[in-house]
């Protein structure tokens, strides 16, 4: 079972509905039993184009991370609540040290006014999200042992070979013929 979510679906007109996005999140975390929460999402780039951001630009990149960080604290935010197990220090460290690591993104986002989407927001509500998180998880611990979020980025056929790339950095790579597409 993947537990995919695509971004797009939240974004429309400069505006990036961080809230419809925290439900999705905790709907599909809800769904899961096993000890590992694996996070899927896609789209990012068709979010980054639709505002006119270039990926490795200074924006670029907080909106970025600010989307991925977002997910990653709702996730945690959603298996603290589900969850009724004394805590270790671990998970509380854990929660701890992204939440930190929230914090100083935050600090990074200057000049919003020129900003062609809500990042703040996004960000803000990451922010809330860690915070409840990280009460949670010292009252009940998180439900899941593992919660990985990982980007997933768009394939390529090569265009010798027609079959899928792999990926290598920000390259992709035909395993047949060796081309760099
Ligand atoms: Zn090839």
């Amino acid at each position: 079972m993947t537990n995919r979510v695509d971004l797009l679906k939240f974004y429309s007109a400069g505006r990036f509905d961080f809230d419809g996005l925290i439900m999705a999140i905790e709907e599909l975390v809800s769904n899961v039993d096993g000890e590992q929460l694996m996070i899927n999402y896609t789209e990012v780039n068709e979010i980054l184009s639709g505002t006119n951001l270039k990926r490795n630009s200074a924006h670029g990149r907080i909106l970025a991370r600010a989307l991925a960080n977002l997910i990653f604290a709702s996730a945690h935010r959603s298996s603290a609540e589900m969850s009724k197990q004394k805590p270790s220090r671990r998970q509380i460290d854990t929660v701890q040290r992204k939440y930190d690591s929230s914090m100083k993104l935050t600090d990074r986002v200057v000049d919003t006014m020129k900003l062609p989407i809500n990042i703040n927001e996004i960000l803000f509500a990451a922010n809330r999200e860690w915070d409840y998180a990280l009460e949670l998880s010292r009252k009940n611990g998180l439900r899941h042992r593992e919660i990985t979020v990982t980007e997933l980025l768009p394939t390529t056929n090569c265009p010798h070979c027609n079959v899928e790339t792999y990926q290598i950095g920000a390259n992709h790579i035909c395993g047949l013929c060796g081309a760099m597409v």
